[in-house]
């Protein structure tokens, strides 16, 4: 299995409790290294043009003000094929069908408050990371 990159964010409602390490802890016991890392407050356009694949669906506004109500982490995550084993720990979009143990189950408020984002491919994890990265901020 080859060793590829993911993105990750902690969402405002993990870091609103203090979880920035818990669910770090959780990502690292998971086999993920964060090889970038940075917190931060998205602006409302930063926040649009990276959910702007889900700008048709109903929670679109909501899931915007969200990602702005107050700071999150950004990080590069390294591993063996990253992007699923990030999505593994993560656990389902909605926490009331994550499995046990994952970062979802144990942390999630609710399906939008659902403290984690993890990129769903290889080629959206490459946009994501440029989204938010320039290449000498992420240290392997
Ligand atoms: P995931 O984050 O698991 O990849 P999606 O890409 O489908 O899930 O959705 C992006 C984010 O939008 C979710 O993580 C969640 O914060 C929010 N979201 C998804 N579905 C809903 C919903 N039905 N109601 C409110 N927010 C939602
Ligand atoms: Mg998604």
């Amino acid at each position: 299995m080859a060793v590829t990159r993911t993105f990750s964010i902690i969402k405002p409602d993990a870091t609103r409790r203090n979880l920035t390490g818990a669910v770090t802890k959780m990502l690292e016991d998971a086999g993920l290294r964060v090889v970038a890392s940075k917190r931060i407050q998205m602006t409302k356009e930063q926040a649009e043009g990276f959910y702007a694949v889900h700008k048709e669906r109903p929670f679109f506004g909501e899931l915007v003000s969200f990602m702005i109500s107050g700071p999150v982490v950004v990080q590069v995550l390294e591993g063996e094929d990253a992007v699923k084993r990030n999505r593994d720990v993560m656990g389902a979009t909605n926490p009331a069908d994550a499995a046990e143990g994952t970062i979802r189950k144990v942390h999630a408020e609710s399906i939008e408050a659902n403290s984690v984002h993890g990129s769903d491919s290889d080629e959206n994890a490459k946009i994501e990371i440029d989204y938010f990265f320039k290449p000498e901020e992420i240290v392997g």
